[in-house]
């Protein structure tokens, strides 16, 4: 039976991508790992967000569409994106959000606080704390590792179909059921990160894809010779699968699970380190061989990052 260790990256749709660099960096002090285009279309483009070191089950990446029209959060989309923080640093963040101007509610799910807040363009995002998970030592803005983000918890699925994705991540993505409680059900991945999958059993309104929407959940696999058994054991689980593509940090593949959610499966392997070393992270504008040649123009068209 295969096994994915949990959330490899999350993909969502967002507006400005300055707004979104400086919500991701200034006020949760992520690290920007990675700045290239959108290898299927090279006009916008695609920002990582990560941990010092790029790890996987740190990484948000967004497509920045500057004039995009404003998408609903529903089903058939990740609902909100859970990230974890060191045991003892909520009120450190309530604080910070306060000072940064973010909006924020305090909940509880599985005995666990959190807090509750949407990005800059609307993506629903919250904090927990846990005591799993690397610290991240990437200090930014007056953040020390023992309150930085470490990277994701987990991730709360808005499925039109809960039992259809419970049985998926169970039996093919290979989560085990944790517990229910109030009409959610948690499933648990072996990592440290990542590893929490909370599914309301109700479904909610179905979600249109747009600025402040997640466009897909990414899981792992090992490295490249795990993603190509991944690609036969989805086959044979009887998804519709995309051949491998090569993304230049991970493999990946995709598929629709039945309850309208975007999976795909991203190999851990070469990582983010392929083309740039770990101290120069994000800084210059990564393009893919291919589009090499036409770097100026994409230099032009691109808006400027700070
Ligand atoms: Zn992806």
């Amino acid at each position: 039976m295969k096994q994915t260790a949990g959330i490899h990256h999350i993909t969502a749709i967002v507006g400005h991508p300055q707004e979104n660099a400086d919500f991701y960096t200034n006020v949760l002090g992520l690290r920007l790992v990675k700045k290239t285009v959108n290898f299927d279309d090279p006009q916008t483009y695609h920002l990582y967000f990560g941990n010092e070191q790029a790890q996987p089950g740190t990484i948000i990446t967004f497509f920045p569409w500057s004039n995009g029209s404003k998408g609903t959060i529903g089903s058939g989309q990740v609902g909100i994106t859970t990230y974890a923080v060191p045991a003892g640093s909520l009120p450190f963040w309530e604080k910070r959000l306060s000072t940064k101007e973010v909006d924020y509610v305090n909940t509880t799910r599985f005995d666990e606080n959190v807090l509750q807040f949407e990005d800059v363009h609307g993506l629903k995002l919250e904090l927990v704390e846990r005591e799993e998970g690397p610290l991240n030592s990437w200090s930014n803005n007056g953040i020390s590792a023992e309150k930085a983000i470490k990277g994701f918890a987990g991730a709360v699925l808005f499925s039109a179909n809960p039992k259809a994705t419970i049985q998926t991540l169970t039996d093919t993505m290979g989560l085990t059921f944790l517990k229910e409680e109030a009409d959610v059900v948690r499933l648990k991945a072996v990592g440290d990160l990542g590893n929490t999958i909370d599914i309301p059993l109700e479904s909610s309104r179905p979600g249109d894809m747009g600025v402040g929407t997640v466009h897909h959940i990414a899981w792992r696999a090992e490295d490249e010779a795990d993603h190509k058994d991944w690609l036969q054991h989805i086959k044979h689980s009887g998804f519709q699968v995309t051949d491998i593509k090569d993304r230049n940090y991970f493999k990946a593949l995709y598929f629709r699970e039945y309850g309208g959610i975007l999976f795909e499966i991203a190999s851990d392997t070469p990582g983010f380190t392929v083309d740039e070393s770990q101290d120069t992270l994000g800084q210059k504008l990564k393009l893919p061989e291919h589009y090499e040649p036409a770097r100026e123009r994409l230099e032009r068209i691109l808006p400027p990052i700070n």
